[in-house]
């Protein structure tokens, strides 16, 4: 392990040198020695990622239809950095929902979206031109775009670096790139660690923070006009520490359990970390997600009802979700 982890080099930094710091889902997730970069390691080949895609990693169509009011504000805050409207692209259109809002607040729009599934159904019941096409692959001529944006999709592409550069060569110069990423530095992943709901390889391959995403935007060509974190759709605060309590309790049970002379050989990983192939009782476990869930209700009220403490936190850095504006710089 120790001559892999002198052999890997970051990708946003370019340091050679990083540690092991979990196995998550039987992936090793790393952490650059100089920048803090968090990757998966081996990346899984594009072959390996489409298996996965193709057996059942969807969002449910729902989803989306219900999120109307912010796939909306989505667009209108992208049009704080860019009034003037004009062509914009949409990297994991989905089934168009935001593309579909984009045009009905004036852009000419086009995206390309992996899934065939949704591909279709974004041409079909929206109309729009969606291509089941790999950004990379996608037939569009060079700088030909006022605006991009690509939400929650960086983490999961095989090469963030490479997708980078091409929306930086089909962006006209001063367009503009709104993304929108997991952040690991926020308050819920440092508190619960490898139960961060978005800590989950291979659907999650890069974690970005604060400092890391926009000095790899700089690495493109981008100049960045915007960092900020947001609440995003992840956990409210108590929920966390409900999630993080949980996990100590659950270290302490398997200390516990691993502790009583066993033929079963449970074993840990080589960082000390339970193994995966330890898994929980699943009377437990499903106990356990109810609880979870019987508790969201309440644990929502505290937070809308907490909110003015919260939102320092966001600014600080500490939300789940990560937004970043760049624009291709003019000269
Ligand atoms: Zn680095």
């Amino acid at each position: 392990m120790k001559q892999l982890e002198r052999s890997l080099k970051c990708l946003v930094c370019d340091a050679m040198g990083a540690r092991h710091i979990i196995t998550q889902n039987g992936h090793r997730v790393f952490r650059c020695a100089t920048c803090g970069f968090q990757f998966v390691h081996p990346t899984p080949t594009p072959a390996d990622l489409a298996r996965y895609y193709d057996q059942g990693y969807a969002v449910p169509l729902e989803r989306y239809s219900r999120n109307k009011p912010r796939n909306e504000g989505h667009i209108v805050d992208l049009e704080r950095w860019r009034p003037q409207r004009g062509r914009l692209l949409e990297i994991g259109a989905s089934y168009g929902h935001s593309l579909a809002a984009a045009r009905s607040r004036g852009w000419q729009v086009a995206g390309v979206e992996l899934s065939p599934t949704a591909a279709r159904y974004a041409r079909e019941h929206f109309g729009l031109a969606v291509f089941t096409a790999d950004l990379l692959d996608a037939p569009f001529a060079a700088g030909c775009f006022d605006a991009a944006i690509m939400w929650h999709v960086l983490e999961h592409t095989h090469n963030p670096a490479a997708q980078l550069n091409q929306l930086l060569a089909l962006l006209r110069p001063g367009g503009v790139l709104g993304l929108r990423v997991p952040n690991v530095a926020s308050f819920g992943a440092r508190l619960v660690g490898r139960s961060w709901v978005w800590m989950n390889p291979p659907a999650h391959l890069w974690y970005f923070s604060p400092t890391t995403l926009p000095r790899l935007l700089a690495r493109a060509g981008f100049e960045i006009l915007e960092v900020a974190t947001l609440r995003g759709d992840g956990n409210n605060f108590y929920q966390h520490a409900l999630i993080a309590l949980g996990a100590r309790l659950n270290t302490l049970r398997r200390r516990l359990v691993r502790s009583r002379p066993t033929s079963d050989g449970l074993g840990t990983t080589d960082n000390g970390q339970p193994a995966i192939h330890d898994p929980n009782p699943p009377a437990l476990e499903h106990a356990w997600l109810g609880l979870l869930a019987r508790a969201q209700p309440f644990t929502e009220s505290l937070a809308r009802a907490t909110r003015p403490l919260v939102e320092p936190l966001e600014r600080a850095g500490w939300g789940d979700e990560l937004l970043c504006y760049a624009r291709r710089p003019c000269a």
